[in-house]
């Protein structure tokens, strides 16, 4: 059977429609989309997904973080069912395309799905994830850790956003509290499979004309914060040599990620990436010493060795900065993950459904975390990549072509309706 010939059409125009409709909620200037976790925007994004997922007569289930699952059954509904899905919110003044493709790819695919009625042995599910994005709290994939059972009460604890808001304390206002994270877990028995189209955010598909990314892995951060503490002074009336500046310490700290990352960067000692990305001075004015800073570190790469060699010598050097400058520093962890490896077989799938349709194609990992990562620990689990202009993300300038999304669209329903009925 070929790929074609099993598979009807997408609506492409409803899919691009309704993929604008979402990036209008949370638009501001210059086309920057800003959809923060648990924020209204990202609220109301939520509420629009689960209107169209009424309207295209899916069985709604939203559990007590949020993460939304429209449901459709298949002839056997006792069937773990094939999840496919993303995310709704994004980073500050992102794009319009992060997470949203996935969500709104898989509702089309459903929706096909049940119009065309094309046959399913086990139910397909569409998901919304809460939180996936790290920008407020520091803390990524929060709704799918959650579904996987990979929350660790020592990272809850570290997770406060600029306003000094706890997200502990956002999920005890849903009633979420550190004894019950685990009764959000899914029974992996439920899930047949997990299905993520996704943008690429990088710039490999198009520097290599390819219009598919079939992932095989994901590689996950390594975060921590690092607090130096010094001592906050007058800055006319304290000598240089008397001084306890935090920021200074901070500054050397921040050269140093970038300096071992670089030595780190080659293949051959594991391809890796390290970021210090937010600063908080204290007490942050013109006239004072820094007396304390707290900058976050986030190292990534696809090898655990090479990540965890790293993310050890950025902690040594931060203690030794501080015995040098007579200061203290304590290192806070935030998340501490293993690269993840995505399904084979499914890989298998997915290059074999490009080949038959011509589509061309790259076998490649993932820099970028996403809930798949997670969603692995519990099922098997697969992503399509898109192409993105110029591999520009988390920016308005985010862009990937309406051909591509639609592609990626098709390449998902036809990998639902393959996994559904049980091919893999
Ligand atoms: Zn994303």
């Amino acid at each position: 059977m070929t790929w074609a010939r099993m598979v009807p059409a997408i609506d492409r125009e409803r899919l691009i429609n309704d993929l604008n409709a979402i990036s209008r909620i949370g638009l501001g200037e210059h086309g920057a989309v800003t959809r923060l976790a648990f924020s209204i925007k990202e609220l109301r994004a939520r509420q629009l997904l689960i209107h169209w997922m009424r309207q295209a007569g899916l069985k709604i289930h939203i559990d007590r973080i949020g993460n939304i699952f429209g449901r459709l059954n298949g002839a056997n509904p006792k069937a773990p069912a094939v999840v496919a899905g993303s995310h709704l919110d994004t980073v500050i003044q992102g794009g319009k395309f992060d997470g949203a493709v996935g969500v709104i790819g898989a509702l089309e695919a459903v929706r096909t799905i049940r119009e065309k009625k094309v046959p399913l042995r086990s139910p397909v599910e569409v998901v919304c994830f809460v939180g996936e994005e790290s920008s407020r709290f520091g803390f990524s994939t929060l709704g799918s850790s959650l579904v996987a059972g990979e929350v660790k009460i020592e990272d809850l604890a570290n997770a406060v956003d600029a306003q000094g808001t706890k997200l502990e304390d956002i999920l005890a206002s849903m009633g979420i509290y550190r004894d019950n994270l685990a009764s959000l877990k899914r029974d992996h028995s439920t899930v047949r499979a997990y299905l993520e189209l996704h943008i690429e955010q990088g710039p490999i598909l198009e520097a290599k004309n390819k219009k598919i990314g079939v992932v095989t892995s994901i590689a996950a951060p390594t975060r921590f914060k690092v607090v130096f503490t010094g001592q906050a002074d007058h800055s006319g009336t304290t000598p240089m040599e008397m001084r306890k500046d935090a920021l200074v310490a901070a500054a050397h700290l921040i050269e140093y990620v970038e300096e071992i990352c670089r030595e780190f960067s080659r293949m051959e000692k594991g391809r890796v990436v390290g970021t210090v990305g937010a600063l908080k001075i204290e007490p942050g004015v013109i006239n004072a010493i820094p007396g304390r800073t707290e900058l976050s570190v986030d190292i990534r790469s696809i090898t655990a060795e090479a990540k965890e060699r790293v993310a050890h010598l950025v902690k040594e050097k931060a203690r030794e900065i501080a015995r040098q400058r007579d200061i203290t520093v304590d290192v806070l962890p935030i998340r501490e993950e293993l690269p993840v490896a995505l399904d084979d077989r499914l890989v298998l799938l997915l290059k074999r459904s490009c080949e038959e349709k011509g589509i061309p194609y790259e076998v490649m990992p993932s820099g970028a975390g996403h809930d798949a990562m997670q969603m692995a620990n519990i099922t098997r689990a697969a992503m399509i990549f898109v192409p993105s202009k110029r591999g520009i993300s988390h920016s308005p300038l985010e862009w990937t072509d309406p051909e591509d999304i639609c592609l990626g669209t098709e390449l998902l329903l036809n990998t639902i309706v393959r996994v559904a009925n049980e091919e893999v």
